[in-house]
């Protein structure tokens, strides 16, 4: 009943010949049906991702947004913008923005109003550290950023929302969390839910990230709470990418 979405972050990666290759490669046959797949590029190549995934199986997310709709911001992009691009999706306090741009709970909460705001699908991104995890907090740190922003939204709003679980030990490390440890935060995430609304939690997508690859991806997405992978560094080679959204 969800349907499994694979999402490629580029991060601050790619060029416009990557955008060529993924456009070329995903025209082609051969990918589930049900399926939902999406490109995270920087904010530039968005134009050039917009033309060159028409046709295919690729839908367009963006990495963060300004809260605000417009004004005196240099350097800051809004949703409004991000839509006339043909985004889809845009990620909510992903690691990075809390660890090197300081984004607390209170800029993942309006970042996520301002993306509901405009129709962006948020992906909420949550994650422990090493040290949460081994003082045992993994799922106390876990809950209360989500909960942070979901006690916040109206009901209709939190059904909008796509959640990202991304323990920070595993992004970019090589290091993936088991089938089991990350299958065990996201069963509690949807049992939080379920503290809401029981259909809305059977309804949330949960996609893992933290180097998932072409090999651990099937394993990963067997667990009956993963229903897709948010993909750093191995969406960045269009063969691996391919094949993680094969096996999902
Ligand atoms: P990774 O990144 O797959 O390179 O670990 C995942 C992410 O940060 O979204």
């Amino acid at each position: 009943m969800r349907t499994p979405l694979i999402a490629g972050n580029w991060k601050m990666n790619g060029s416009a010949e990557l955008i060529r290759q993924f456009g070329e490669r995903f025209a082609q046959a051969g990918l589930p049906e049900a399926l939902d797949i999406t490109i995270i590029p920087p904010f530039p190549y968005l134009d050039a991702a917009q033309h060159a995934f028409e046709g295919t199986r690729l839908g367009l997310g963006a990495q963060t947004l300004n809260p605000v709709h417009s004004g005196a911001h240099t350097g800051e992009v809004s949703g409004q913008m991000l839509k006339e691009f043909g985004v889809c999706y845009v990620l909510i306090g992903h690691s990075e923005r809390r660890q090197l741009y300081r984004e607390t709970d209170d800029h993942v909460y309006d970042r996520t109003q301002a993306a509901l705001s405009v129709g962006l699908t948020p992906v909420l991104c949550v994650g422990e550290t090493l040290e949460e995890r081994d003082a045992g907090d993994t799922m106390q740190v876990v809950l209360r950023q989500v909960g942070h922003v979901m006690a916040r939204l109206e009901p209709a709003q939190r059904q909008q929302i796509v959640i990202a679980y991304e323990p920070v030990w595993a992004i970019g490390t090589g290091r993936t969390a088991s089938p089991e440890q990350a299958q065990e935060v996201m069963a509690g995430i949807r049992e939080y839910q379920a503290g809401f609304d029981t259909q809305l939690a059977a309804q949330l997508r949960l996609l893992y990230g933290g180097s998932m690859n072409a090999g651990n991806a099937a394993e990963l997405l067997a667990q009956p709470d993963i229903d897709g992978g948010l993909v750093g560094g191995a969406s960045l080679k269009v063969d691996d990418f391919y094949a993680i959204c094969q096996s999902a």
